[in-house]
C-alpha cells in the first residue's frame, strides 16, 4: 500500500517533492526539537491522484488521515469535535516551491455547534471561543464552499452597527453568539444545507479545497510566472493549532532573520497582540516591531531570537518564519528561505560566504537569475529628484523608482499597460486577485499593510517598486480618486514612487539606468569564472552596444539592419530601392545607402572594440517598408517621377497572404543580390576602416537569415564572398570575415549537416523557429494561448521560455549534425529565449558557444550560464 500521509515526525527537509516545501520544513523542526504544534502532511503525489481519481480523494488515502488524525488526537490528549476539549486544526496548503497566498489555509477547523461548547468550558473564555469559530464559519465558506467573504463581512457588521461598536475586538461573547446564528443561516440560504456538523466531513472537504486550489486560476497565472510545473501538485498540512488570539499575553507574526530589502544581516519582523493568522499580512492593523517585543515579552523574545538564528544556522540561508505565542508560549508555525529583493539576495550571498557559512559556488547557485533584472532598473534621475518634493512618505516595501499613470484596479492597470502606458496600480491594499494588474505596474501603493502585506511580498518578487501603508491618503477607490497632502490626484494622473525610500511624488520624475557595482560586480565576476558559455547582446545601435557592454556582453549575437532603414533619412531610399524597376536603379538607390549603412556599422565596431559582431543581412518582408501615408506616397512618386497612382499598385503588388512565410530573410538577396551586395561593402569597408582608424582588429560575421536549404545558402555566400574580395581588393587591406547562417526553420534544422557545409556558424533564430515549429506566429499567439493555459495544453509562453521537448529537439539535433559536418562550427542562439535562465541551461547542456540576449539581460545570461555548470556538474 502506497504511503499517502506522513507525521510531522516521519519527514526531513530533502523530502520537498513529495511534502512540499512547508511540510518538509515542519518535519525538519519538528526533528530538531523546536516548539512545532504536532500534525501530519498529505503528500503532493496524493493531490496528483486526486486529479488522475476524477477530482475524488480515494478511500484508502481518506483510511490514512483518519489514522494520522487519530495518532494526533493521542498526541495532543484531545479529540476531534468533542464536547469536552476539542482539537481544533489547521488545513494549510504547500507545494514544492512556496506560492505565497496563492492557494489557501483554513484555520480552527474541527469546531461545530457542540464543541465550541467544550471549547469555551476548557479554555474558560467564551468570547475567545465564539471568536474563532465565527472566524472558522467565514473562512471554511469562503475557502471551501466558495461563499464570497463580503457576504460575512456584511452581516458583521451590521452586528456591529447594531451594538454600537467599532471593531471586533468589541463584540461579547453574546453578540459573537448571534454572529454565528447569523452566519449558519446566511450559509444554509446560500447552500441549502446545514453547516457541516461532522468535523470529519469538515476536514475532508477542507483537504479537497487545497487540493482544488492548485488550480484556481491565480495559482496558475503564479506558476506561469515563476515556471512551476502545473503536474507537482500540493501537499496539505493538518496541524494542531495554537492561539494567538487568546489575549494580551498571545499574539503572531512573521519574521526574517535578515532584512528582506537590504540584506542587512538584522532580525526583521512584525507581529501583533490578540491576532489570528492572516490578521498580521492582511494588512488591517498595522503591526508592531519585533524590537517592541523584547520590551512586551523578553523572555519569549530571547527563546525566539535563539531559534531564529538556529534556523538560520541549520538552513545557511536567510529563514522566513511565521511564530505564534499562545499566552506567553512561543510556536513555530513556517519557516521557509526567504524571498528577497536582488539586493537582498546578492548582499545576503556576500555576507554568507564572508561569514564562512557558504561557497562562491553556493552563494551562486542562490541567486535566481531572473531577479537581477531589478538591479538593472533605473533609479530617479538625482537632479530631477532634488527638484521635486514628496507629498507623502510611507513604507519603503520594495526598491526601485518608478513613475507612471495612477490606476485604481487591477484590470485598468493591466489595459492601460496593454496600450503601452507607463501605470501605477494604487489600491486600499491588494489581494492575490490583483495579481496580473501588479504584474502590469511601473509600481504598487497602498493604503494599508506593512512590510510583510501581501502588496510588499509579492512586489519584491517580482522586482516591482512598491510603497505600503500610506495612511495618510484618502482614497475613493470607486471614484477613481486619492486625496494626498491637500491634494487631489486622479485616474491617469502622473505619480512617482520610490521604493527605497518610501516617498511619493506627484509628477513624472525621469529615471535613469543602472549599473553593476559592489556585491553585484562580486557576484558577478564569480560567475565569470564559473560559466563556459560566452554571452553575446543582440544590438543595432552603439548606445545599446555600449550599454550591453557595461553589463558584460561579450560581443554582438545579433545587430539586426532592417533598424537602420527605418530612419526619416534612410527609408526614402529604400523606398525608391523597393519601387526601382531595374537593377540599375535599385543600385543606384542602394549606393546612396551604404554611406548610412558603412557608419552604422563603424559605430557599433568602435563601441565593441574588436569583440566579434555578428551582422544579419536585410530580413524583413519589403512592404514592410512602403509608404501607407498618402503625402508619403505622393512624395515618393514625385521623387522618382512617378504617378502616385503607379506608385501605389507597386506597393499593392507587395501585399501578402502571410508575410512571416513571404519574400523575406534571404529570399530578398535571392532575388535582389544587389541588397546583399550593398550591405556586404558596408560592412567590409566599415572593418577595414576601424581597423585603419583605431586599430581595432575586426572580423566581421555576416549572418545570412531564413536559409532553408544549402544551395540557398550558397547562392546568397557566392555573392558576399565575390563582394568582400573586390572590397578587400580595392583597399589593399586583408581581413578575415565568417559567413554564417540563422537556423531558424525547421528544414534548415533537419539538413543541418549539408548547411554545415557552407556555413561557418550557425545562429539559432529560436523565435522563427518556435512559430514555424508551432505553426502560430508570435504577434497572434497571445489571442489564444490564455485559453491553452487554462486548460493545461501549455503552461508557459513558447517564446519567452524555450519549448526544450519540440523545439529543443531540433536545436540539438542541429547541433549535432552541424558539428557533425564541421567539428569547429560555431553555435549561438539569439533569439529572445537567449536571456531565459532555463533557455541558458538547455543552451549549456547541448553545447552552443554563446547565448545573445538584450542588453539588460546580460548579467542575467552570466549568471544563468554559471549556474547551469554548477546544476550539470
Ligand atoms: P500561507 O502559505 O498563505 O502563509 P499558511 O498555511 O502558512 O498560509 O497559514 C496562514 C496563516 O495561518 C499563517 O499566519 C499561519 O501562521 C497561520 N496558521 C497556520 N496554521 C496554524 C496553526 N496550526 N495554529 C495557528 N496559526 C496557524
Ligand atoms: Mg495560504
Ligand atoms: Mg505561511
Amino acid at each position: 500500500m502506497a504511503k499517502w500521509v506522513y507525521l510531522f515526525k516521519e519527514g526531513k527537509a530533502d523530502m520537498k517533492n513529495l511534502l512540499g516545501g512547508k511540510g518538509a520544513n515542519l518535519a525538519e523542526m519538528t526533528n530538531l526539537g523546536l516548539p512545532i504544534p504536532q500534525g501530519f502532511t498529505v503528500t503532493t503525489e496524493a493531490c496528483t491522484d486526486y486529479y488522475n481519481s476524477g477530482k475524488k480523494i480515494t478511500d484508502e488515502i481518506r483510511g490514512q488521515i483518519f489514522d494520522a488524525l487519530k495518532v494526533l488526537e493521542e498526541q495532543q490528549g484531545k479529540k476531534f469535535g468533542d464536547t469536552e476539549n476539542p482539537l481544533l486544526v489547521s488545513v494549510r496548503s504547500g507545494a514544492r516551491a512556496s506560492m505565497p497566498g496563492m492557494m489557501d489555509t483554513i484555520l480552527n477547523l474541527g469546531l461545530t455547534d457542540a464543541a465550541v461548547e467544550g471549547f469555551a468550558k476548557k479554555t474558560g473564555n467564551p468570547r475567545f471561543a465564539y471568536d474563532s469559530y465565527r472566524r472558522f464559519i467565514q473562512m471554511f465558506s469562503d475557502v471551501v464552499m466558495e461563499i464570497s467573504k463580503a457576504k460575512f463581512e456584511r452581516v458583521l457588521d451590521e452586528i456591529k452597527e447594531k451594538k454600537g461598536v467599532h471593531f471586533d475586538t468589541e463584540l461579547t461573547a453574546d453578540d459573537l453568539k448571534e454572529v454565528i446564528t447569523e452566519f449558519k443561516a446566511l450559509y444554509k440560504q446560500e447552500k441549502g444545507t446545514d453547516f457541516p456538523q461532522e468535523p470529519t466531513e469538515q476536514l475532508i472537504e477542507a483537504v479537497t479545497a487545497v487540493f482544488r486550489s492548485w488550480d484556481n486560476p491565480r495559482a496558475i497565472y503564479y506558476r506561469r510566472m515563476n515556471d512551476i510545473p502545473g503536474d507537482w501538485g500540493t501537499a496539505v498540512n493538518v496541524q494542531a493549532m495554537v492561539f494567538g488570539n487568546m489575549g494580551d499575553t498571545s499574539g503572531t507574526g512573521v519574521a526574517f532573520t535578515r532584512n528582506p530589502s537590504t540584506g542587512e544581516a538584522k532580525i526583521y519582523g512584525e507581529y501583533l497582540i490578540n491576532a489570528q493568522g492572516e490578521d498580521v499580512v492582511a494588512g488591517i492593523r498595522t503591526p508592531l516591531p519585533i524590537s517592541k517585543l523584547e520590551e512586551d515579552m523578553p523572555e519569549v523574545y530571547q527563546e525566539f531570537m535563539r531559534i531564529a538564528n538556529l534556523l538560520e544556522n541549520h538552513y545557511k540561508d536567510m529563514q522566513d518564519m511565521e511564530f505564534t505565542i499562545e499566552d506567553k508560549k512561543l510556536y513555530f508555525l513556517q519557516t521557509r528561505n526567504g524571498k528577497r529583493t536582488a539586493p537582498a539576495a546578492l548582499q545576503i550571498a556576500c555576507d554568507l560566504v564572508d561569514e564562512g557559512k557558504i561557497t562562491k559556488e553556493d552563494a551562486i547557485k542562490r541567486i535566481e537569475a531572473k531577479s537581477l533584472d531589478q538591479l538593472l532598473h533605473p533609479g530617479f534621475d538625482i537632479k530631477a529628484l532634488e527638484a521635486a518634493k514628496p507629498v507623502g512618505k510611507a513604507l519603503p516595501a520594495s526598491p526601485g523608482a518608478a513613475a507612471g499613470k495612477v490606476y485604481f484596479t487591477a484590470d485598468d492597470a493591466k489595459n492601460n499597460h496593454e496600450k503601452g502606458e507607463r501605470v501605477i496600480l494604487v489600491r486600499l491594499e491588494t489581494s492575490p486577485e490583483d495579481i496580473e494588474g501588479m504584474h502590469a505596474a511601473e509600481g504598487i501603493l497602498t493604503v494599508r499593510g506593512g512590510m510583510t502585506s501581501h502588496a510588499a511580498v509579492v512586489a519584491r518578487g517580482m522586482g516591482t517598486a512598491c510603497v505600503s501603508g500610506c495612511g495618510e491618503i484618502n482614497i475613493d477607490e470607486e471614484a477613481k480618486y486619492f486625496m494626498i497632502a491637500g491634494q487631489t490626484v486622479k485616474e491617469g494622473d502622473y505619480i512617482s514612487l520610490d521604493g527605497s525610500t518610501g516617498n511619493i511624488y506627484i509628477g513624472d520624475i525621469p529615471t535613469v539606468e543602472a549599473a553593476i557595482s559592489g556585491n553585484f560586480d562580486r557576484i558577478m565576476t564569480w560567475a565569470d569564472e564559473i560559466r563556459t558559455l560566452k554571452v553575446r547582446t543582440n544590438a543595432d545601435t552603439p548606445a545599446d552596444a555600449a550599454n550591453a557592454v557595461k553589463f558584460g556582453a561579450e560581443g554582438i549575437g545579433l545587430c539586426r539592419t532592417e533598424h537602420m532603414f527605418f530612419e526619416a533619412d534612410r527609408i526614402p531610399k529604400i523606398r525608391k530601392m523597393i519601387l526601382s524597376k531595374t537593377v540599375e536603379a535599385r543600385e543606384a538607390a542602394l549606393n546612396e545607402l551604404i554611406p548610412f549603412q558603412k557608419a552604422d556599422f563603424k559605430g557599433l565596431y568602435e563601441v565593441m572594440e574588436g569583440r566579434p559582431v555578428t551582422i544579419r543581412f536585410l530580413d524583413p518582408p519589403l512592404h514592410e517598408f512602403v509608404p501607407t501615408e498618402e503625402e508619403d506616397i505622393a512624395a515618393l512618386a514625385k521623387d522618382m517621377g512617378l504617378s502616385v497612382e503607379e506608385v501605389k499598385v507597386t506597393c499593392d503588388s507587395l501585399h501578402e497572404f502571410n508575410p512571416m512565410m513571404g519574400h523575406r530573410g534571404c529570399r530578398l538577396a535571392v532575388t535582389y543580390p544587389e541588397i546583399a551586395r550593398m550591405q556586404t561593402r558596408a560592412v567590409m569597408e566599415a572593418a577595414i576602416e576601424v581597423k585603419q582608424e583605431k586599430g581595432f582588429d575586426i572580423v566581421p560575421e555576416i549572418m545570412i537569415p531564413l536559409v532553408g536549404e544549402k544551395r540557398e545558402l550558397k547562392y546568397v555566400k557566392d555573392i558576399v564572398v565575390e563582394t568582400a574580395e573586390k572590397v578587400k581588393a580595392e583597399k589593399g587591406v586583408d581581413i578575415e570575415y565568417h559567413i554564417g547562417t540563422m537556423i531558424e526553420i525547421p528544414r534548415a534544422a533537419l539538413l543541418a549537416n549539408e548547411i554545415a557545409e557552407e556555413a561557418e556558424f550557425f545562429s539559432f533564430g529560436t523565435n522563427d523557429l518556435t512559430q514555424m515549429t508551432f505553426g502560430f506566429s508570435r504577434d497572434d499567439a497571445g489571442k489564444f494561448l490564455d485559453s491553452y493555459y487554462t486548460t493545461k495544453i501549455y503552461e508557459s509562453d513558447p517564446f519567452a521560455r524555450l519549448d526544450v521537448d519540440g523545439v529543443g529537439q531540433l536545436v540539438q539535433m542541429a547541433a549535432e549534425k552541424g558539428r557533425a559536418t564541421k567539428a569547429n562550427l560555431k553555435l549561438g542562439i539569439c533569439g529572445e529565449h537567449g536571456g531565459d535562465p532555463s533557455t541558458v541551461d538547455f543552451c549549456h547542456r547541448v553545447g552552443l558557444n554563446y547565448v545573445s540576449c538584450s542588453p539588460f539581460r546580460v548579467p542575467i545570461a552570466r549568471l544563468a550560464a554559471a549556474q547551469a555548470v554548477l546544476s550539470n556538474k
